[in-house]
């Protein structure tokens, strides 16, 4: 594969000022990714050589797991970190963890965090290259991409479609990444939920907001079902579970009111019979495994992109001045 001359970003910190350009040619690198990983050997190493390390200080399943496959696919060594059982709990901060990790021989960080920006504050702190895997409710670039790449799979260009998003949007980094990519690829965005978990503000940024999910079924071409973020929550944003359900959580009696091809995503993990019912989770028109698969592929397009971009590009003035005063202080 050859590498797109034109990306240039070391980091994938989020969505937010990304161009249609640069999404398209990290889709389209997904692609080719997702066609190796359906061939019987599986891997290109065109990382070989390179060491990613996954720094993870919150829960995860799917993103941790397919960031460590997509290094392996792409012949790069894989190290992890979990929170749990490290020196964080004997006070020792995020850079310092970060940037002793780094002084191991490491090319890229991966990093979730329950704190927004921490991603952005490695990359100002770290020589490697830095991907958000997840940055509290802020953003989660990787689920937005592998989101928008099941849905040009299954339904083609996203410009024009609506694509509703349902649930907790208020504490939500896949809502926030998805709103900035859709919209960067002249998608329309609804989004929809309870008036304590949708901000009517949304409107400001082009967003339509409703708060009735029975009046937007028969106009969205994607709903994408997003999980109630409990451990966010400082109060329960609504009386009780069920009632959530009954008025946002989508079933066959709904989904037999939306378009005939409509597509049901999640960014997992999902809670069944909460934000959908089992039979819908299952069902034709859910693509739920197929956004997992795809996300293999887009963190092996992002890694490959960021690392490619890392060793062609020379570091700019800002990078000399991190490596100096990482020098000095090694001195
Ligand atoms: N797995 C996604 C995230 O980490 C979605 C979720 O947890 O609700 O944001």
């Amino acid at each position: 594969m050859d590498y797109p001359g034109h990306w240039q970003r070391r980091h994938l910190l989020g969505l937010e000022g990304v161009s249609a350009t640069e999404i398209i040619t990290l889709l389209d690198a997904a692609v080719e990714f997702r066609r190796i990983l359906d061939e019987p050997g599986r891997k290109r190493p065109l990382l070989a050589g390179k060491t990613c390390a996954n720094l993870f200080f919150e829960n995860s399943t799917r993103t941790r797991l397919s960031f460590g496959l997509a290094a392996r696919r792409l012949g790069a060594d894989v190290v992890d970190f979990s929170a749990a059982g490290s020196s964080v709990s004997k006070g020792e901060t995020l850079i310092d963890t970060a940037r002793n990790i780094e002084a191991m021989g490491i090319d890229a960080v991966i990093v979730r965090h329950s704190c927004p920006g921490s991603p952005k504050l490695l990359s100002e702190n770290l020589r490697c290259c830095v991907l958000n895997a997840g940055d509290g409710p802020h953003e989660h670039p990787t689920q937005a991409l592998l989101d928008i790449l099941t849905i040009r799979q299954r339904l083609g260009d996203v410009k024009g479609l609506t694509v509703a998003l349902i649930g907790d949007i208020a504490h939500s980094r896949t809502a926030r990444s998805n709103i900035q990519g859709l919209q960067t690829l002249g998608a329309n965005v609804i989004v929809c939920g309870p008036s304590t978990l949708v901000s009517a503000e949304w409107e400001k940024f082009g967003v339509e907001v409703s708060y009735s999910l029975d009046a937007i079924l028969d106009r969205a071409d994607v709903f994408n079902l997003l999980r109630i973020q409990f451990e966010r929550q400082v109060v329960r944003p609504f009386p009780s579970i069920r009632e959530y359900a009954y008025l946002y959580g989508m079933n066959a009696e709904r989904l037999a009111r939306c378009k005939k091809d409509v597509l049901i995503l999640a960014p997992g993990p999902i809670n069944r019979g909460l934000e959908l019912t089992p039979d819908v989770a299952d069902g034709s028109h859910s693509a739920i495994l197929d956004q997992v698969s795809n996300g293999v592929a887009v963190r092996m397009a992002a890694l490959w992109l960021c690392l490619g971009c890392a060793s062609r590009v020379a570091p700019d003035p800002a990078r000399h001045d991190v490596e100096a005063r990482h020098d000095d202080e090694s001195a």
